[in-house]
């Protein structure tokens, strides 16, 4: 696992020969396909033992004056939404001017990780602009000499701790980390807490089998985004994301469709490996399966549901093509029918029929989806729990194994994302299965919490 760093800057500073000098003869991009931008350069960076992505955002001395301002912004903002950590290189013998300050202001408004450094600071000369840096706000500079090789060992000092941090968020941000909540918690809970924001970004991934219409669909809802996040960012990268703003819900997308490029050129497989599904899985907070109308249900679908489900993801079905059927009603009603019966573990879970071609049904399966995530991380208080508790044992009471009635005592909602439930009880090992199902179904019900996997858990006194 590695990160992505992006060297920005304004023209003139060093920034190509630094990444020269990390990357050496590693360049790795060879991006010929149409359309691709080669504004950013991309190679693999070593520095000492530290391995890792390099953008730098070359090629803009060719602009002409009046559009350069407006190039290089829109190029930085590019490169900050591509990289995990951005070194923001400035010239230590000019000291700060004012188009630095305007990429300080960009990266600040970007939220970005930055590494200050003072560029052209080869013996003292870089004293000066060194003390300057500081007044940039962005703490304590590193000084390097980009052509001379000086100040090496320093970054690479900083940059450990920052790609270890990386690697182990990276690790942690597979399967979304659980928000462990206070047992007992008597406090309601806050949508607002959980809304996706710039800074979380509701992260979709879309799987169904090939030919379902993935990349289409993938498409229409970043429509012109895309442009702005750099498709090249699939061909280089393992983790493939996209971002975009769907009708004003901040997204990452899973990119399955820069996944399947990568295939391609490197020539392997033309279809996704159900490892790549898995992948995306883990990385989604709501999955939308995808199925093709025609071929609805196979097992392929029917596997990779069940998986997101294992996983604890929140789950949106959505049925493409939709334009091609012409009785859409009796398909509705068989639809319906299939998926209660073949996937019961998700029962609830919306099916919204789309066609990723036209567009029609985007705007309802964003609404689905954002339901999905709602619920997904959502908190019932304890007390409310307790007295639905009450009325479900006494509407039925639980089963007398041997004579000896299991008593449910209390219970509390342990975790979200997926929401997590322990009920304490006598003898939990005696407890059917049928008795649990009961419980979670109930839940559902009650509580208003369709298709998010449940996790209940029960446990004995001790
Ligand atoms: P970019 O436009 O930011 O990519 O900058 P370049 O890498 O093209 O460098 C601009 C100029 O600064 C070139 O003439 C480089 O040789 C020079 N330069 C780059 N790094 C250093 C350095 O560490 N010390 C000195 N003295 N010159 C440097
Ligand atoms: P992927 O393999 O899942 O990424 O599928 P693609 O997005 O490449 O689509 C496979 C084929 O289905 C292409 O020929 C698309 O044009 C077609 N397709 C995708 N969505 C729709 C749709 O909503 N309606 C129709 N009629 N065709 C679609």
């Amino acid at each position: 696992m590695s990160f992505t760093l992006a060297i920005v800057g304004r023209p003139n500073v060093g920034k190509s020969t630094l990444f020269n000098r990390l990357v050496g003869k590693r360049l790795a991009l060879v991006d010929d396909q149409p359309g691709v931008t080669r504004d950013l350069r991309e190679g693999d960076a070593k520095l000492i033992d530290l391995r890792f992505t390099v953008i730098d955002t070359a090629g803009l001395e060719d602009a002409t004056d009046d559009s350069l301002q407006g190039r290089m912004r829109r190029l930085t903002e590019r490169a900050v939404e591509m990289a995990d950590i951005c070194l923001f290189v400035i010239d230590g013998r000019v000291g700060v001017t004012p188009q630095d300050e305007m990429f300080a202001d960009i990266l600040r408004r970007k939220n970005a990780h930055v590494v200050l450094a003072v560029n052209k600071a080869e013996g003292k000369a870089g004293d000066a602009g060194a003390i300057e840096a500081w007044s940039l706000g962005l703490g304590e500079p590193v000084r390097l000499s980009a052509e001379h090789g000086e100040g090496m060992d320093d970054l690479y000092r900083i940059l450990v701790p920052i790609a270890d941090g990386f690697v182990e968020r990276a690790l942690a941000d597979a399967p979304v980390v659980d928000v462990d909540v206070p047992e007992g918690s008597e406090e309601e809970d806050d949508p607002e807490a959980y809304k996706p924001t710039e800074k979380h970004p509701l992260q979709i991934a879309v799987i169904g089998r090939p030919n379902a219409g993935k990349s289409t669909l993938i498409n229409k809802i970043i429509g012109q985004d895309r442009l702005l996040t750099g498709p090249e960012a699939g061909i280089t990268r393992d983790a493939i994301s996209l971002r975009a703003d769907w009708s004003g819900t901040p997204i990452r997308i899973f990119d399955t469709a820069g996944m399947r490029k990568k295939a391609k050129i490197s020539d392997k497989v033309e279809k996704l490996s159900v490892a790549d599904g898995l992948r995306a899985v883990r990385f989604a907070e709501v999955v939308v399966v995808l199925l093709d109308v025609e071929i609805p249900f196979e097992q392929q679908d029917l596997r990779i549901a069940d998986f997101a489900e294992t996983e604890g993801r929140a789950v949106v079905i959505a049925v493409n093509k939709w334009d091609l059927e012409d009785d859409k009603q009796d398909k509705l009603f068989e639809l319906k029918e299939m998926f209660e019966r073949l996937l019961p573990q998700l029962r609830g879970a919306p099916l919204i029929t789309v066609s990723a071609k036209t567009g029609r049904g985007l705007e309802r399966l964003r609404e689905a989806i954002l339901r999905a995530h709602d619920i997904w991380n959502r908190r019932i208080p304890t007390a409310r729990l307790n007295s639905w508790l009450g009325a479900m044992t006494e509407a039925h009471p639980p089963p007398a194994p041997g004579g000896r009635r299991i008593k449910l005592r209390y219970m509390t909602q342990v975790k979200t994302r997926p929401p997590g439930f322990i009920v304490m009880c006598s003898h939990p090992d005696m407890m059917q299965d049928s008795y649990k199902r009961y419980l979670v179904n109930g839940l559902r019900d009650h509580f208003d919490m369709p298709g998010t996997p449940i996790r209940l858990t029960l446990r004995g006194q001790g």
